[in-house]
């Protein structure tokens, strides 16, 4: 399979003002592009692995029979690829909750606000870039994490559900060093909850 940027069902001014034109569009065109494209570099040079779904080889990872070298290239750009398939994904300038998902959070976290505590103080102390992750663990229960750099979820064999980028290329040009406020702000933009 040959990787490509996803078509975006909003436009990079939707966000606003949480998320800044000017961010989302270097997001995407810049950072995002350049993790497909080194995917698709990667690819190239293992046939074996192009038909597969990158999940399954995450979730398979010390399987994959690659250099190392281009094993580490391999995980850091699927994971920087499917990462940022599921941020744009999961947001939209418009509400679209999910009920179930709301319902098995409360279950699980006690509250939405409880699990949005939880989930933004994961995001503010992670150290460095990376990600904070509610997923779904091989027994079916939600789960929040963060991790570092692209890694994915699926790394641990857990399917991610909701997913925020907290490296700084997704706040800077407007919240610069406030991750916090970045945090605060996304949450208007999360359309699941
Ligand atoms: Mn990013």
């Amino acid at each position: 399979m040959i990787y490509q940027l996803p078509k975006l069902n909003y436009s990079y001014q939707a966000l606003e003002p949480y998320i800044d034109a000017k961010t989302m569009e270097i997001h995407l065109i810049r950072h995002h592009q350049a993790y497909i494209n080194n995917l698709n570099t990667v690819l190239d040079k293992y046939p074996q692995y192009k038909d597969k779904k990158v999940e399954d080889l995450l979730s398979d990872f010390e399987n994959i029979k690659m250099d190392d070298k281009d094993k580490t290239f391999f995980k850091n750009n699927a994971g920087g690829t499917i990462n940022h398939n599921l941020y744009w994904e999961i947001m939209g300038p418009k509400k679209e909750i999910d009920e179930s998902l709301s319902s098995e959070i409360k279950q699980e976290f006690g509250s939405v606000s409880e699990f949005k505590k939880l989930f933004a103080e994961i995001a503010v102390k992670h150290f460095g870039s990376g990600w904070a992750h509610l997923v779904r663990n091989q027994a079916g229960k939600l789960e929040v994490y963060s991790l570092p750099n692209q890694n994915s979820p699926y790394l641990n064999g857990h399917t991610p559900i909701i997913a925020l980028d907290v490296w700084e290329h997704a706040y800077y040009l407007k919240y610069q060093n406030r991750r916090a406020e970045y945090i605060e702000a996304w949450w208007n933009v999360l359309k699941l909850l």
